[in-house]
């Protein structure tokens, strides 16, 4: 495209200037003009950094327009502009308030995914394989990276599911916020945005194990104590030791599948299609 301009702006990179070539020479096709980059080009690429960069994260609400464009000392269009830009690029979504939420990269994958493994137990036995890799991998990072209030909001919702006044309705919830709370201290925006998209059908996953794979008190006693052999690797910082540990406790629940008749079904009635 920028070849077809008879007379390219001055501050395209010639690339030959200092060679001696006119501008009216520089047809080499291999070269393009770099546009001059608007503000709300700059404004989409710093959010879109501190997106990656997981200083926002998935779920997180960006203040508004005027706000941002007073800390960023740009003008409030310029911030419209970039937060048009990156609601297409599918990272931010306006919410009911008006405000704007920052969203996984793909959110809709986990609509497409629900489906695939609702419709088949092999698809969820596939899933919690692939759960049991990724979070043996969360569990080592954590081990490694967890700040110290981090391994204190582990323990604290180990806490919650040790005490045995907690209805066991929570089970599964419980369950499922103390895993997220070791994938946010994995301390990696990929992993973050990669369970905000596999969050809904982690979590239905995870209602699955405990309440039909799962469903004894015996069973909450063995996922107890594997949940604090977990908690107390992170907390040594052991990496190796919690790899294990998570690896072991997933592997329980992937042994339970292999009892399951053919036919089981593979969700709570209430998530069924
Ligand atoms: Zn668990």
């Amino acid at each position: 495209m920028p070849d077809d301009r008879p007379n390219p702006r001055p501050e395209a990179p010639a690339g030959g200037r200092e060679a001696g070539l006119g501008l009216a020479d520089s047809q080499d096709p291999r070269f393009n003009e770099i546009p001059r980059e608007r503000v709300a080009d700059r404004v989409a690429q710093e959010l879109l950094r501190l997106i990656a960069s997981g200083s926002l994260v998935p779920g997180e609400r960006l203040p508004g327009e005027r706000q941002l464009a007073q800390m960023m000392n740009v003008s409030r269009v310029s911030v419209r502009a970039a937060l048009q830009q990156l609601k297409a690029q599918g990272l931010v979504a306006a919410t009911q308030g008006g405000s704007t939420r920052i969203i996984a990269s793909s959110e809709s994958l986990d609509r497409g995914l629900g489906r695939l493994v609702r419709a088949d137990l092999r698809n969820l036995l596939d899933l919690a394989e692939l759960r049991a890799q990724l979070e043996a991998w969360a569990a080592r990072r954590a081990a490694r990276l967890a700040r110290p209030e981090q391994v204190e909001e582990i323990a604290r919702l180990f806490a919650v599911m040790a005490d045995p006044e907690r209805d066991p309705k929570h089970k599964a919830e419980d369950d499922f916020a103390f895993h997220m709370a070791i994938a946010r201290a994995s301390d990696s925006p990929v992993y973050l945005h990669l369970l905000s998209v596999l969050g809904d059908i982690f979590s239905e996953s995870c209602a699955f194990h405990r309440f039909e794979l799962c469903p004894t008190p015996e069973d909450d006693r063995r996922f107890l104590a594997e949940h604090r052999a977990v908690l107390e690797a992170i907390r040594a910082g052991d990496e190796a030791a919690a790899a294990r540990a998570m690896m072991d406790h997933l592997s329980s629940v992937i042994a339970a599948y292999a009892a399951l008749p053919e036919q089981a079904s593979p969700v709570t009635a209430g998530s069924r299609q």
